[in-house]
């Protein structure tokens, strides 16, 4: 239990390091420490209301939850004090102290990497109460526990340490008084909070109310409150929209999208959603959950409800209210909830009618979109679900005829000649797949072909296939024969009769002296410029979809590969017709090696790779 004697603690290094960052930020991001305690003590709130539907006696005789802001030029003290939760002496600890939370170092990192200008997304990182060190010198944190009435002050001045001390504390809740740095006075004026809280706690669900400490004026509900999604949409400004969305979010940026919407039938429910305009930074972190916040009939139930909107929507803030939902339920028993996964399907068709909306009419507003999110919304082909038909329209991708980004539609519409395959192919690196010598037959024929550049491309087009009867052919893997398609198709015929028993010859030796290391040694149909290619087999692993598990470490077979020749290429030419004059198993080695270097593969043997060379240029 509580112990009465003062405790001193250090934090840990890393928050050190980011109390530091937050002490000197910019004047003009200061206002948002308000923001941060403010939303801090919302939640503190909801979760107090939403513990108190199981445990009846928690509210006790305040049911009432409120926010109180009290602000002193005289002491020079701004207090934010709420009637929620409370913290414990080791909530006190963990939370606001020793223990670096895993938005830490992230934070530091992001803000490394940034301008300074992005502070204000300190909520995304969950370490917002530091934010209070932007203008104060010395925080107090008083709170007593809803649950076991402990009361305990924490105190520190921001630096490498704080201390903990038993107190008492007559209201349930915590109240936290920021001692106002000299630079920062100008938040110890009333006018100016009121200002700051209109402007980012608006609607905040719980009544915020102002009063000056030196002022004998009473205090005055500054906030308007009600659930703005409950309102009707004719009453809903746009600033309102926003400022709400900003409010859940904790991106700064203007809405690209705003969805608001009733849903009445088998279940009905309220959604008000939005489409950001950048990219929140934590898009893509490994413990990123998704923005939707649940609410029954306006109480708050939950944040982490997993169910209600797939992970590839991650990206979208809201709020869902649903009546149809029992009060009463547990967090556990949202788990597999059927009327949670009917939602679920509601939201996302909606969400994608209005992506698609966006890509029909808003086209500048759907390329800021793709770009944003195109790779988020592509895990949700790799995902087995209904949504695939809705989302493969929506996808879009660099390709080797133009420097448009195209949909699957107008593949089709460029498709060459007699074309029944869908042709991509997959980097990460456009730069590697335009230089590819893979490219060149289809550069030749015209036949245009998709870059799949995001990572997530090799995972969804196992999964998918095709499209439209068309299907996916990666040209990296496999025979890929377009002999009869595009342009160019007589010239070619032409060529196959030309290949001589001398290049039989040469394919014979490499296949020999290459047998541990190739499955096979063909004339290549898809090499118009260089004279050799590494390729996947038909049945074997893409090769750059196993080069993307090398780089997980996940255990990937050793396949063999296919080796491509270009019996039309002066060096294989050459090659063929002085077979008797060279060294098989070197002259094998060497074009093996050329190969994987094309390939962009890592040598095995460099060394000999260089003697074999080195030779060559001796002689
Ligand atoms: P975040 O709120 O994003 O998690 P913060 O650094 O702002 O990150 O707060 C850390 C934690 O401290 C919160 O998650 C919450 O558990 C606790 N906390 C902060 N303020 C309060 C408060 N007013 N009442 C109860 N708990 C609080």
């Amino acid at each position: 239990m509580a112990q009465n004697s003062k405790e001193k603690l250090s934090f840990q290094a890393e928050v050190s390091k980011l109390l530091d960052l937050v002490a000197n930020s910019l004047y003009s991001e200061r206002e948002i420490f308000l923001r941060e305690l403010i939303s801090n003590a919302a939640d503190a709130c909801e979760k107090l209301r939403y513990q108190s539907l199981s445990k009846k006696n928690l509210l006790k005789d305040e049911k009432d939850l409120k926010i109180n802001i009290r602000v002193s030029k005289k002491k020079k003290i701004i207090e934010i004090e709420d009637n929620g939760i409370g913290m414990s002496k080791q909530d006190l600890i963990d939370n606001l102290g020793t223990i670096a939370r895993s938005g830490t170092s992230k934070f530091i990192e992001t803000m490394k990497n940034k301008k300074e200008g992005d502070i204000s997304a300190i909520g995304q990182f969950g370490v917002g109460f530091y934010s209070s060190y932007m203008v104060s010198d010395k925080v107090d944190v008083l709170s007593k526990d809803a649950e076991n009435n402990e009361t305990n002050i924490w105190s520190s001045n921001g630096k490498e340490s704080y201390s903990i001390e038993n107190a008492k504390k007559e209201k349930r809740g915590t109240c936290i008084t920021l001692n106002i740095k000299k630079d920062a006075d100008e938040f110890l004026d009333s006018f100016r909070l009121r200002t700051i809280i209109t402007k980012y706690s608006n609607y905040i669900p719980f009544p915020i109310y102002l009063k000056d400490l030196d002022d004998k004026e009473k205090e005055e509900k500054i906030n308007e409150g009600s659930p703005l999604w409950l309102k009707d949409k004719k009453e809903i400004k746009d600033e309102d929209y926003k400022q709400f969305y900003n409010n859940i979010s904790f991106n700064f940026d203007e809405p690209l999208r705003t969805i608001h919407y009733n849903a009445e039938g088998v279940i009905s429910y309220k959604a008000l959603v939005y489409f950001p305009t950048n990219q929140p930074m934590d898009l893509f972190n490994a413990d990123r959950k998704n923005k939707i916040k649940l609410y029954v009939q306006k109480v708050f139930i939950t944040d982490e409800c997993e169910d209600i909107i797939p992970n590839w929507l991650r990206f979208i803030p809201g709020v869902v209210d649903s009546q149809d939902i029992s009060l009463n339920i547990s967090r556990e028993m949202l788990q597999n909830n059927p009327i949670i996964t009917k939602i679920k399907k509601g939201l996302t068709n909606k969400i994608l009618s209005e992506i698609e909306y966006l890509a029909k009419k808003e086209k500048p507003k759907f390329e800021t979109f793709w770009n944003n999110f195109g790779p988020v919304l592509k895990e949700g082909l790799y995902e087995h679900n209904d949504h695939h038909e809705k989302i493969l329209p929506l996808l879009r991708f660099e390709n080797s005829i133009n420097d448009n980004k195209i949909s699957l539609e107008e593949y089709i519409k460029i498709m060459a000649k007699d074309q029944k395959e869908i042709y991509y192919f997959s980097n990460t690196d456009k730069n590697h797949i335009k230089n590819s010598p893979q490219l060149e037959v289809f550069s030749d024929k015209k036949i245009p072909v998709l870059f799949m550049i995001d990572a997530v491309d090799e995972f969804w087009i196992q999964n998918v296939n095709k499209f439209k009867d068309l299907e996916f052919k990666s040209i990296t893997k496999g025979k890929v024969d377009v002999s009869k398609v595009g342009e160019n198709t007589k010239d070619n015929k032409d060529k196959d009769k030309k290949i001589d028993s001398k290049i039989n010859d040469l394919i014979n030796i490499l296949k020999t002296e290459l047998k541990e290391n190739i499955s096979n040694v063909i004339i290549s149909d898809r090499l118009t410029k260089s004279p050799i290619l590494l390729v996947a087999e038909e049945t074997g692993m893409d090769i750059n979809m196993e080069k993307l598990m090398k780089m997980h470490n996940q255990k990937t077979p050793d396949s063999k590969k296919i080796l491509e020749i270009n019996p039309n290429h002066p060096m294989i030419i050459n090659l063929s017709n002085n077979l008797t004059k060279i060294d098989h198993k070197k002259m094998s080695n060497l074009i093996l090696d050329q190969a994987n270097i094309l390939d962009g593969n890592i040598l095995s043997n460099p060394t000999g790779y260089l003697e074999n060379l080195t030779e060559i240029f001796i002689k």
